[in-house]
């Protein structure tokens, strides 16, 4: 271990880039990791237009470098590598890559949430050709256009409801009968004029060529779409914090509007954390939040 950092700050998206930034600016000695290149999910996201002060938009993997450059302009360093194991309990906290060990006395866990995949074949030849995880965030290409939506909870029927106000036509394609969603998103489905509910149906194949141009559920039928959203929940990067902190039951690490997690110096931001919307924009208030409440922590330990 070369030396203790006063944080370590686990995965380079816009939550952990922003918490970098206001540590570094603060003073304090810190070191990200992060696998493979700064933006995270936002990294593949072609143009972030809902984030405030980028008039034009901007693409997803030019503000995660922008992020990177900020915070690194402040004194933050960089490491890349994957994290395998962490002890987090005590004073000082070991982080371990396969190849390093590296200390310190605040730990700040940034590692977002991927979307569950469907798992038909050529899923992810796809993806960005006709294959969408965010409806939000790649909806406007199908303006007039027919797309699907895979699922039946909040986030399936909120897409397809926001889908609607913006293509020709919506399926709405769910493996049940009844929906997991809130009764205020069926009420709305249900007075939605584009949108066709198949119930007890699923995606079996894609139809494509250069890229989707329909699919083929599992009774057989065929549909013509422009686009399949796949909206059935998201896996948090949280399995190797399993047994150290609380996790609710979908695997996000439980943290309030603090991000304070169960052991103390640790913090949850971004997507990994429970939290009702997320988007850059809350990751990264939680990046600053957690700085804030890093620096008292790191003031009562001294
Ligand atoms: P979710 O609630 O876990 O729903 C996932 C949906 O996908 C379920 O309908 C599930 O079907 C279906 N599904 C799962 N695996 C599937 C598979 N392999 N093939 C086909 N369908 C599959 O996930 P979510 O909708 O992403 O929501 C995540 C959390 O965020 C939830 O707590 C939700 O309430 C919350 N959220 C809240 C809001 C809001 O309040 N405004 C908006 C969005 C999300 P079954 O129902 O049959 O299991």
């Amino acid at each position: 271990m070369e030396r203790i950092h006063d944080m370590i700050i686990i995965g380079g998206g816009p939550a952990g880039y922003t918490a970098a930034l206001y540590a570094a600016r603060a003073g304090l000695d810190v070191l990200v990791i992060e696998r493979m290149s700064a933006g995270g999910q936002m990294a593949v996201t072609d143009t972030i237009d809902n984030y405030s002060g980028f008039s034009e938009g901007i693409p997803g993997w030019e503000l995660g470098m922008k992020m990177q450059a900020g915070a690194e302009r402040f004194g933050a360093v960089t490491k890349y590598g994957e994290v395998v194991s962490a002890e987090l309990e005590g004073n000082i906290k070991k982080v371990r890559t396969s190849s390093d060990e590296f200390g310190a006395r605040t730990v700040v866990i940034a590692t977002g949430a991927n979307p569950r995949e469907l798992g038909v074949d050529r899923e992810e030849e796809f993806v960005s050709r006709g294959v969408h995880y965010c409806a939000h965030c790649d909806g406007r290409f199908y303006k007039n256009k027919v797309v699907a939506v895979v699922g039946g909870g909040n986030s399936a029927l909120e897409d397809a409801l926001y889908l609607s106000r913006l293509a020709a036509k919506v399926y709405l394609i769910h493996r049940r009968d009844s929906f997991r969603a809130s009764k205020i998103y069926v009420d709305a489905l249900s007075k939605s004029t584009n949108i066709e509910f198949l119930a007890n149906s699923s995606v079996a194949e894609l139809i494509a060529d250069e890229r989707v141009t329909g699919i083929r559920l599992a009774d057989g039928r065929e549909l013509e779409i422009n686009g399949l959203f796949v909206s059935i929940g998201r896996k948090p990067a949280s399995d190797i914090f399993r047994g150290q902190l609380k996790l609710d039951e979908g695997g996000y690490i439980v943290a309030d509007e603090s991000t304070r997690t169960s052991i103390a110096g640790v913090y949850a931001i971004g997507d990994v954390r429970t939290k009702p919307l997320r988007q850059v924009v809350t990751a990264v208030g939680d990046g600053a939040v957690a700085v804030h409440f890093a620096e008292e922590y790191l003031a009562e330990c001294d």
